[in-house]
């Protein structure tokens, strides 16, 4: 089906390191798992998300169940972590929160090379927190991790949206400035403008068009010394550009935003987020600032490329003569027990087709069991690079690996 993929090979191994990665870093920051469900009621992604972005209006995936209730299936994390907060009552008996999750979203988007309709996405969400350490921690945090899996090229972009007091006014004066320039503006703009006139800055067209003549946003006091003191934290620590430019295409975020970027394509953002201090209370919980951020975990597997680290030595377990069969088996469960990566017991297969295995699975030496060994009780240990090869009693195999 298009935009679904069947994820193997070196593109799991990769996930899967990123995944390791994370859960590392987390680990350090100490961020605790959090498991949300994958289908949610869809009316809590119309109300967290909003009914005026993209996600929502043209790209979830929605349908009833044979109870009649209206489902979806969750194209982004924040609003789930946000219900499972208020469900939980953390407000009442724990209400500083540090949660990750990882998880495949949908959304019904065209697909193309770095957009997928399910993909991954790794998450982080510091709830009950409002103080700029926690957002700067947070921007350090995804740094940390795509460091961690080795990705060297990427640039960081942040901004402040403003807050209730700030914003309406920005809005207000975009929706003007916009409004002048309706002959201008793309049809995608055009029914942005009323909505969402932030999101007119965010447009691939638009945003560039318009980057040196738009009004820029005025910050009140206390959102200009948060960002400023956000920005002095990170000072140092992570390079990054203030882009008031960069709104992010969710309708609940205040004050912080930030976007990770590699390469030069439009799929090029590897990560975003930003702080949601209002979501919680909107949806019918306590008052709890909050900060998160999510990165697509395939475009940040595909800013880094392969894996050039050095891989784990693997063993290849051939055996020639039945009678050897047993010894042969008993020697890969020895081999796995010691720690190292064993692959083999093809042995109904002739000689060629096992070694030709071998070589298919990547694995550095092959350990070739026949007659004599079986006899002999030892084993033939062959390096597959250098095609060197030594008989070992079968007792020292594990430790010359
Ligand atoms: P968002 O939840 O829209 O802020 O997206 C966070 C990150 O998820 C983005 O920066 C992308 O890296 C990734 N992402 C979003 N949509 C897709 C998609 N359709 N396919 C693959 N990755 C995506």
């Amino acid at each position: 089906m298009r935009g679904f993929r069947d994820v193997f090979g070196a593109d799991a191994d990769n996930l899967t390191q990123l995944e390791a990665s994370a859960r590392k870093i987390f680990k350090l920051y100490s961020v605790a798992e959090l498991r949300i469900p994958t289908v949610e009621l869809k009316e809590l992604f119309v109300k967290a998300t909003g009914d005026t972005t993209d996600i929502v209006q043209k790209e979830m995936y929605a349908f009833e169940d044979a109870g009649g209730r209206l489902l979806a299936l969750r194209p982004e994390g924040t609003p789930g972590v946000a219900r499972a907060y208020i469900e939980n009552n953390f407000a009442q008996t724990s209400p500083v929160q540090r949660f990750f999750y990882i998880g495949n979203m949908f959304r019904a988007e065209r697909p193309q090379a770095g957009r997928y309709r399910e993909f991954e996405q790794i998450g982080a969400e510091f709830l009950g927190a409002a103080a700029p350490a926690t957002d700067a921690e947070a921007i350090l945090l995804l740094k940390d991790i795509i460091t961690d899996f080795g990705v060297k090229n990427y640039s960081v972009k942040i901004n402040s949206l403003g807050c209730a007091k700030c914003r309406p006014a920005y809005r207000q004066q975009l929706i003007e400035f916009f409004s002048a320039q309706k002959d201008n503006l793309c049809d995608k703009c055009l029914s942005r403008l009323q909505k969402n006139p932030l999101r007119v800055l965010d447009c691939k067209i638009d945003g560039e068009k318009f980057k040196n003549s738009v009004p820029k946003q005025q910050l009140c006091g206390a959102c200009a010394n948060h960002f400023t003191e956000v920005k002095n934290l990170l000072e140092g620590k992570i390079n990054f550009e203030a882009d008031p430019m960069l709104v992010r295409g969710l309708d609940y975020y205040t004050g912080t935003v930030f976007e990770f970027l590699a390469g030069a394509s439009a799929q090029n953002a590897i990560a975003g987020g930003g702080r949601y201090d209002t979501l919680i209370k909107s949806m019918g919980g306590a008052d709890a600032a909050a900060i998160g951020w999510a990165m697509g975990a395939e475009r940040v597997c595909a800013a880094r490329g392969q894996n050039t680290a050095a891989q784990d030595k693997k063993v290849f377990v051939v055996c020639m003569d039945q009678a050897g069969n047993k010894m042969a088996f008993n020697l890969m469960q020895t081999l796995r027990a010691a720690g190292i990566i064993t692959e083999g017991g093809l042995f109904d297969k002739n000689l060629k087709t096992q070694m030709k295995q071998a070589d298919r699975s990547r694995a550095n030496f092959a350990i070739i069991i026949g007659g004599d060994e079986v006899k002999n009780n030892t084993a033939v240990l062959k390096n597959l690079q250098s095609g060197e090869q030594k008989t070992l009693p079968i007792t020292e195999v594990a430790t010359s690996i």
